[in-house]
């Protein structure tokens, strides 16, 4: 017998329909990219977001097509986001610190019909545009008195197409397991791969957001995301805020700790979400300058591990509470949240801190089990580890267009490539990562991209590239090669080598030349092996 309850769909036109009805005055600031702050609110937002949708149907945008940005954190983007899945279409959002051959994998890849992009990314673009095989044209995400001089072809303006609609427009109802956006993501080995969310696996993934123990997203909150728009939908905050009517405040392009700063005490932020990195440059400027945050009381640190010495800073110098959350572009993300139970309220100081610094309890809706290389699952005591495994409503079912085959085995677990223990609380905490990339403030870099293009080096017979921490960055990619014999290949010169494939970032930051490296049985690099020789490694960067 099946309940007798409405079957309304899980749409993300809901989530913004709500916030306009119900909160439409709630304020969204953003610093825009032309340089002053500006101001909307849930409302305009909507109209706006509908406006652009009766433009882009009028450009011969249809449902299921996939629309790319190339953006900031800024309303202009938050209105892309809610008009482009709300008319049916996909937002790709792309990640412009790619290097350009990357971009145009992508974009081609996702078969990108049209591309919006923010002022600042209009270069990135017209460098790679005749390569860019599908995209129709470009919208400029800016007004008509700021139009740059551009060699793009087709190009909008974005404030012109919104001018010129009425925004007498209702949002289709469709099935709620259609996709609605698009996230490539390098954390994994080979091209990158797209994670395909739909409209029901965001809802529901925007409801565990707000909820208390989720990232506890509520309407009195102004949330400043500095995780940014197009790393896994800035851990949904945009959708949850909407669904919880909670002011947003955009940094744009300014992540500088400053920037940040003097937009969380001029918008009276009390939420704020990030990679550890940005934390690390806000907390110095405030120590430098001797500041205080009236507001801020919570902050999300995720994408890396937060230090121990981060969360003691925020929250016993600061009285700001942290939630150390773990997830990935995979988990929509959120997986996990590291906030004290009841129980723990009378522990030590020292004790809280050590649980604190755990990854944290899994959210509702989210399973976690670690196995061994067998499959085998191994307790949760806190001291056996394995691969950490995932299932849920918002966790990929597989790649874009079936990238890297099947990822999910025959009980729809998922493995997310982190190893873990789970203590008998169920606090899981990361203690290797069993993919092969390497994590340089929140962004991924390929090791085996670094080794490829590395070998083709003149001199350089083999090449390992592994993660070394970095007080900084987290982690930056150290080489460890071996060389002709009396090739005089130097540092500088592999460096020098790989400037010509990879971004500026992701150049290694020191070279170690040995006579030979560790090898599996069956002729692999023995990773593991070298990443604890050299886990205490110095780089001359740190
Ligand atoms: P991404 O898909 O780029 O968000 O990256 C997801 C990966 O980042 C995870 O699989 C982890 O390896 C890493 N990660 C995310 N959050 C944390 C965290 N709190 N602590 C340690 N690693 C993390």
């Amino acid at each position: 017998m099946l309940g007798l309850v409405q079957d309304r769909p899980l749409l993300i036109s809901s989530l913004i329909e709500y916030a306009a009805l119900n909160h439409g005055d709630v304020e969204i600031v953003s610093r825009s990219v032309e340089g002053p702050i500006h101001r909307t609110n849930y409302r305009e937002v909507n109209l706006r977001a509908k406006k652009m949708a009766q433009a882009l149907t009028k450009l011969g945008v249809e449902f299921g097509d996939r629309i790319g940005t190339l953006a900031w954190n800024g309303y202009r983007h938050l209105e892309i986001y809610f008009g482009i899945s709300a008319m049916g279409s996909v937002c790709h959002t792309i990640n412009p610190r790619l290097f350009p051959e990357q971009i145009t994998y992508i974009a081609n890849h996702a078969e990108d019909k049209f591309i919006f992009v923010d002022l600042t990314f209009v270069p990135l673009l017209e460098a790679v545009k005749d390569h860019l095989t599908g995209v129709k044209g470009f919208v400029i995400m800016t007004d008509e008195a700021h139009m740059p001089e551009t060699s793009l072809d087709n190009v909008y303006c974005y404030e012109t197409l919104i001018e010129a609609e009425d925004g007498n427009y209702e949002w289709p109802v469709f099935d709620e397991n259609s996709a609605s956006s698009l996230c490539y993501t390098s954390g994994t080995t080979g091209n990158p791969k797209g994670v395909l969310y739909s409209h029901r696996s965001t809802v529901l993934h925007s409801f565990c957001v707000c909820t208390t123990d989720g990232l506890g997203i509520g309407n009195r909150d102004s949330i400043l995301p500095v995780v940014p728009m197009f790393h896994a939908n800035a851990w949904g905050i945009p959708y949850a805020a909407a669904m919880s009517g909670a002011k947003m405040v955009m940094p744009g392009s300014q992540m500088d700790g400053q920037s940040i700063y003097e937009l969380m005490e001029q918008e009276q932020v009390t939420l704020s979400a990030g990679v550890p990195t940005v934390w690390l440059m806000l907390l110095g400027y405030v120590k430098e300058n001797n500041l205080r945050f009236s507001s801020m009381n919570r902050t999300v640190i995720g994408g890396s591990a937060a230090p121990r010495s981060m969360i003691e800073t925020f929250v016993g110098e600061y009285g700001v509470e942290v939630c150390h959350a773990w997830g990935m572009t995979e988990m929509s993300p959120l997986g996990t949240t590291g906030n004290l139970l009841k129980k723990h309220e009378n522990l030590s100081d020292d004790e809280k801190y050590a649980i604190r610094q755990k990854q944290g309890r899994t959210v509702y809706g989210v399973e976690l089990k670690i196995v061994d290389d067998e499959g085998a699952e191994q307790p949760r005591d806190g001291v056996a580890f394995g691969r950490l495994l995932v299932r849920g409503p918002w966790i990929t079912s597989g790649y874009f267009k079936h990238e890297g085959g099947d990822v999910v085995d025959a009980d729809g677990w998922f493995d997310t490539g982190d190893v873990a223990t789970i203590d008998p609380d169920g606090y899981m905490q990361i203690t290797d990562r069993s993919k092969d990339v390497i994590k340089s403030g929140g962004e991924w870099i390929s090791s085996i991209d670094v080794e490829n293009e590395a070998v083709g080096c003149p001199g350089i017979v083999e090449a390992a590239v592994i993660a070394v921490p970095h007080p900084k960055w987290d982690e930056r990619p150290l080489v460890i090669a071996v060389k002709e014999k009396d090739h005089p290949v130097t540092k500088e010169d592999l460096v020098h080598h790989l400037e010509n494939s990879l971004a500026k970032w992701q150049l290694p930051d020191d070279v170690v030349f040995v006579d030979e490296l560790p090898h599996t049985a069956t002729g692999k690099l023995l990773k593991t092996k070298l990443r604890d020789e050299y886990k205490d490694y110095k780089l001359p960067t740190a």
